[in-house]
């Protein structure tokens, strides 16, 4: 399964946005559980696959239905939401949900902002679907 998150828009040019950085809503990390503004943070939400099985996929334009999450887009806290089952919490999913969605949607969000890091292939392992 293909994610086509090198195409994610987040970085609209508005440089003005970063200068605000008191205005907006703020959610909680699924990962580190910080506060942050939510235009800081990625959305997860759970789809359905078709098969009854649920998928978590990023929430790229804000405009997807159902039950949200939020993570900071980086493997620190995408792997500690992982590690914790905070997904399948969250969205209230039973089992263990197929989050490479969002793992493939970080990594282009790391590789947007140029920080590679050492986690990551232990993420990749992690990550593989049981
Ligand atoms: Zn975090």
């Amino acid at each position: 399964m293909t994610v086509d998150c090198a195409v994610i828009q987040r970085e609209t040019p508005a440089p003005e946005r970063r200068h605000r950085r008191t205005e907006g809503p703020v959610r909680t990390c699924l990962g580190c559980r910080k506060r942050e503004l939510a235009v800081d943070l990625l959305r997860v939400v759970a789809v359905s696959d078709g098969n009854g099985e649920r998928t978590v996929t990023v929430d790229q334009t804000g405009n997807l239905p159902g039950r949200g999450a939020w993570l900071h887009p980086n493997d620190r806290c995408l792997e500690a939401a992982i590690r914790r089952r905070a997904f399948g919490r969250a969205l209230r999913i039973t089992g263990s949900p197929d989050t490479s969605a969002v793992v493939e949607c970080v990594r282009a969000q790391q590789a947007l902002h140029g920080s590679p890091s050492p986690a990551r292939e232990q993420v990749a392992k992690n990550m593989s679907t049981p």
